[in-house]
């Protein structure tokens, strides 16, 4: 046998300095990235400059290439943790669960199946039943999956709710959602094989949520034409505005046409932990599936999305395939096998991080937190209001906050106001202070803000909004826009 032969082994020494290394570059960062710019800008071609090599036939030492990785990788990475990414939406993670991930990855658990890891698959079962019992679902008969993010727990829902409602022929099947739902949807509905033909998009109402007439006449007329309505997703906290569609009246049509009731709750759901929140969710406790994503706004590190169902069976009945490679592991039904009720066979231990930050903060600093960013935003919004540059497209909703520059004193047609607004988000972007993107509403280019960061201050609010003024007077000069 070979004396040396490769084992992709570390001494035990080097390993361990390597390890500090590492927390320390992750605690250093998390202690000062307020100081830092959140945003990093780069070509391709710059990063190719940086990166761009065969791969090394042999090794280097390992802290070279760690340097290596903190200088150039981690600082060319844009921060959606920083207290200034007010953009899509933001990652404020937690240092417990990333501390968690390291564990979870350094031991490597298997977290498929009952027999290789009980207590990964325990820990899911009880994390899961957590928040069964949070979002106000059966316990018992409830169900659920962590999976890599809101998107894949979208595509597992609408997997489940075409099994279920359609069985293998869904030729005629028809699937419902709003203008406003988040385009993961959309992918999910073309990855599981729908026709165009099979999907209505349904146009919001004013204030972008579900137009309900609108969905039933479409319900209606698909009867007619011998099709099969066989799902609805609605949004629980659009990711645009933040806005809740009519959940009680989508849930009793639903209900009535036997359709499956899906609620895409990734952005938002997690404000129902609020009593600020609770209040503008009503009836999303009785969806047949909901997606939440803990990797937004319940604080988690990327990746971590769940679904949550009505009844377990549903995601057993539609995941269940039995190799004869899996037969000597299937264990008593109460064992749950992950790989059983989703589409990852081999999975990462994604419930540990719950399950320790959980345990660490205590489900009460979490609830602080979200009303604390509800109460920011809606902070923002009185400010806003307030003060003669700036007009609130769309008010303070679930931490989510729209708005545009629009001098009172001035004039300026439609076509100048968007020219202004795109420019400050631009102009914030590349000076890399804040992440501060625009959206579309009703057509017009407004500033949107999604302030989940419990780290996030009104006087860093206030910094951003003092930039955004500067930039709007250096684009009316520059342009000497009349008026
Ligand atoms: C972010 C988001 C998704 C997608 O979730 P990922 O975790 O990014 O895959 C789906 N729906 C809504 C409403 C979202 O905000």
């Amino acid at each position: 046998m070979k004396k040396n032969r490769a084992r992709l082994e570390l001494s035990k020494n080097t390993m361990k300095t390597y390890g500090y290394r590492v927390v320390d570059a992750i605690v250093d960062h998390l202690t000062t990235q307020h100081q830092k710019l959140p945003v990093a800008i780069g070509s391709r071609e710059e990063m190719d400059s940086l990166f761009l090599e065969e791969a090394p036939e042999k090794g280097m030492e390992p802290n070279q290439v760690l340097d290596f990785v903190l200088e150039k990788v981690m600082t060319n990475s844009t921060n959606l943790s920083h207290p200034k990414a007010y953009s899509f939406v933001p990652g404020p993670s937690n240092y417990v669960s990333v501390m968690a991930d390291a564990l979870a990855t350094g031991y490597n658990i298997f977290s498929g199946g009952w027999v290789a890891s009980p207590a990964a698959a325990e820990l899911e079962i009880i994390t899961i039943q957590w928040l069964l019992k949070l979002f106000g679902f059966p316990k018992k008969k409830g169900g659920g999956i962590f999976t890599s993010g809101g998107s894949m727990a979208n595509l597992t829902a609408l997997a489940t709710a075409r099994r279920i409602k359609c069985g293998d022929d869904f030729s005629k099947a028809v699937i419902y959602l709003s203008d406003q739902a988040h385009s993961s949807n959309i992918k999910a509905i073309r990855v599981l094989g729908f026709k165009k033909e099979q999907i209505r998009i349904i146009p919001t109402d004013i204030e972008l949520k579900f137009a309900v007439n609108k969905l039933k006449n479409c319900i209606a007329k698909d009867r007619l034409d011998g099709l099969h309505p066989f799902c609805l997703i609605a949004t629980s906290g659009t990711t645009n505005t933040g806005t809740v569609d009519p959940l009680n009246e989508l849930a009793a049509i639903c209900k009535q046409e036997n359709i499956w009731f899906h609620i895409d709750g990734a952005y938002g759901a997690v404000a129902y932990l609020s009593e600020k929140g609770r209040p503008l969710m009503k009836g999303m406790t009785k969806a047949d599936s909901l997606t939440v994503d803990p990797h937004k706004w319940f604080f988690q590190p990327y990746e971590m999305g769940c679904l949550l169902v009505r009844n377990h069976k549903h995601l057993s009945h539609t995941f269940t395939e039995k190799p004869e490679y899996l037969r000597d592991i299937e264990g008593n039904p109460s064992e749950i096998n992950f790989y059983d009720h989703g589409i990852q066979l081999t999975r990462r231990f994604r419930a540990l991080k719950f399950y320790m930050s959980l345990k660490t903060f205590g489900l009460k600093e979490f609830r602080d937190a979200i009303t604390y960013n509800i109460e920011l935003a809606e902070e923002v919004e009185s400010i806003l209001r307030t003060s003669k540059n700036w007009e609130v497209v769309f008010p303070a909703t679930l931490a989510v906050i729209n708005f545009r520059y629009h001098p009172i004193k001035d004039k300026y047609s439609e076509n100048e106001l968007d020219a202004i607004n795109q420019y400050i988000s631009e102009s914030v972007v590349s000076s890399r202070k804040a992440l501060l993107v625009t959206t579309l509403l009703h057509g017009q280019v407004v500033l949107r803000m999604c302030l989940i960061n419990p780290r996030t201050t009104l006087d860093d609010v206030k910094e951003t909004l003092a930039q955004c003024n500067q930039f709007a007077n250096e684009f009316l000069e520059q342009n000497k826009v009349a008026h």
